[in-house]
Parts: C-alpha cells; structure tokens; sequence
C-alpha cells in the first residue's frame, strides 16, 4: 500500500498554469505553422511566414510576405 499525498501551494499552481499555457500555445503555434506551409503567392510563388507574440492577453500571430495577397491568404488558411 502506498500512499502519496501531493500538496499544492500557490508556487505550485502558478507553475502548472504555465505549463498548460505553454502548451497551449505550442500547440497555436504549430497548428498555424502547419496551415500556411501551403500558402503560396499566385503572382509571386512566394511563401509566407509567422511569427508569434505572447502577450498577457493570449498569442498575437504576425503574418509577413512578399505582398499582401498572400498575407491574406495565410491569414484565411489559418481560419479554416
Ligand atoms: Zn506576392
């Protein structure tokens, strides 16, 4: 018989709701990575690219790009 008992103190919690913050936002950040590696410019046959931002009020991605066509395009991918 073994018992195990684990007490959680504020550190502690503060230190899971990062963890699962973080892997929320690992997994944001793959998701949308994933979506737009298709994305290719029809005038250009250029890619575009994102870059992610964490800020107290959650995951801010930027879209960057030859032009703003495929800006829109990656920011449409990331929606379906
Ligand atoms: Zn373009």
């Amino acid at each position: 018989m073994l018992n195990v008992s684990v007490k959680w103190d504020d550190s502690g919690f503060k230190n899971l709701e990062s963890k699962i913050k973080k892997h929320a936002f690992d997994q944001v950040k793959s998701d949308v990575t994933q979506k737009i590696r298709r994305v290719r410019c029809p005038t250009h046959g250029s890619s575009a690219s994102v870059r992610f931002t964490e800020t107290s009020q959650g995951v801010t991605a930027h879209f960057t790009g030859c032009c703003d066509k495929v800006v829109e395009l990656a920011k449409a991918a990331t929606l379906k």
